[in-house]
């Protein structure tokens, strides 16, 4: 499936619209759809138990203590929302256009299926946690003790933001992470290398491989073991799609769909972390799993549903931020490996701007603490490489 429209149709507004999840997506999608005066029924299944809730300040905000909720604008009686908190889709049967819970079954006209992205986990059965839910933050929050041994598996976005925390907390901290560098996934090797010195209060260890968590400790590849009160692994996340098992809706790593959100299932579409998007900008399905992506296809995906075969593409510049180590960090577009880069660094060598091309259009851009120049940066995606100061 690229961007053109599936072969199936849906001749007119659903009764019945499903949402399967209970995240940022879900949250926009059903106010979307009242917004777009959609009187039908619309049931919410969430396997949590809490109305949906923002998860990027579980890591920043509830870690630090500053805050214990992070409700989402979401009121299910205002919005005329059956919500069913606490229960699981296990299944879709797209014949019988049904979605099969742990709690009965349920029709629908319409589905969405926003069910976000569970963390990766190492083998062992050591203290080990990782960051996805309230419950998980909470949990942690409280394990921040000072002088606690803290071991973070991965140096990424969610390694920085909990070493940010635990660091404030007073706990000693160990940061494993299997490539070269910090951020050499998302950043590449060279600008990951610059960013060495916001970890200067962690004991960074790069290029090492764990092969498990057990309750003495991080078994490392080499036989080393590295104690620990508690481990954090952080080394990324898996749609949360298996439960699609068999259903028809076509999956590789998320829900494929087209720009329109749309799946190849007539009624169908996903969003946010768990879907696999079609985008022109780089010609092919991408998972976003970013915080921008997962609200702003709401209008896409209520659209689609709405008429099937009318209605805007979504395919936005990529966006996300992340606050780490005292700065705050923002990124747009997506770069390649051998893209052109312009690199302005602070005064600790640590990256201030990096400005990824490719034959003079501009790629990406990422400015750290340089909030004044995201909108020139996120409008010129694309386009030549304008001047930036
Ligand atoms: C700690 C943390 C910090 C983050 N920080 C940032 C940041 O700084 N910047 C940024 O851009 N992005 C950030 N993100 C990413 C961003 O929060 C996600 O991209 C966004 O939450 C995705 O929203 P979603 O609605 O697609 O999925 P989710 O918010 O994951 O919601 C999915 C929901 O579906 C439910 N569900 C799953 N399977 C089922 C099932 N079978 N049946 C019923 N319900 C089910 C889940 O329980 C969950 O409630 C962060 C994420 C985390 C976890």
């Amino acid at each position: 499936m690229t961007g053109a429209a599936p072969g199936a149709t849906v001749g007119t507004t659903p009764d019945r619209i499903v949402v399967v999840g209970g995240g940022l997506a879900t949250a926009r999608l059903c106010s979307t759809l009242r917004r777009k005066k959609y009187v039908g029924h619309l049931t919410v299944v969430s396997g949590e138990s809490h109305a949906p809730y923002d998860r990027p300040p579980l890591s920043k905000a509830v870690l630090a203590g500053k805050r214990d909720d992070t409700a989402l604008p979401f009121d299910a009686a205002k919005l005329e929302v059956d919500l069913r908190l606490g229960v699981r889709a296990t299944g879709v049967d797209v014949d019988q256009r049904v979605v099969r819970t742990d709690a009965g079954d349920l029709p629908f006209d319409g589905l969405a299926i926003a069910t976000g992205a569970t963390p990766v986990r190492l083998p062992g059965n050591g203290p080990q946690v990782t960051l996805r839910t309230l419950e998980d933050a909470l949990a942690l929050r409280s394990a921040l003790m000072p002088g606690a041994r803290i071991v973070l598996i991965g140096a990424s976005w969610i390694g920085a933001e909990v070493a940010t925390a635990a660091l404030a907390a007073g706990c000693r901290v160990t940061c494993l992470e299997l490539g070269p560098t910090p951020f050499h996934n998302a950043l590449g090797d060279e600008i990951g290398g610059m960013t060495r010195s916001w970890w200067s209060d962690v004991e960074l260890r790069t290029s090492t491989a764990v092969r498990s968590v057990e309750p003495d400790g991080v078994h490392l590849a080499d036989g080393e073991i590295v104690p620990a009160d508690l481990v954090v692994t952080g080394i990324g996340v898996r749609p949360d799609v298996a439960w699609l098992a068999g259903s028809g809706i076509p999956v590789e790593r998320g829900i494929l769909t087209d720009d329109r959100c749309r799946t190849d299932v007539a009624g169908v579409v996903a969003l946010g972390d768990a879907a696999q998007r079609w985008s022109a900008h780089t010609g092919t399905h991408r998972l976003a799993e970013h915080w921008d992506e997962a609200g702003t296809a709401a209008t896409a995906a209520a659209a689609a549903l709405l008429d099937w075969h009318a209605g805007p593409a979504h395919d936005p510049v990529p966006y996300f931020w992340s606050d780490l180590f005292g700065r705050s960090l923002q990124y747009v577009g997506a770069h390649r490996s051998d893209d052109a880069t312009s690199i302005v660094r602070s005064s600790d060598g640590s990256p201030r701007r990096v400005v990824w091309s490719r034959g003079g259009i501009l790629t990406a851009w990422l400015g750290v603490d340089a909030q004044k120049e995201l909108v020139k940066a996120r409008t010129s995606v694309g386009g030549p490489v304008p001047e930036f100061d």
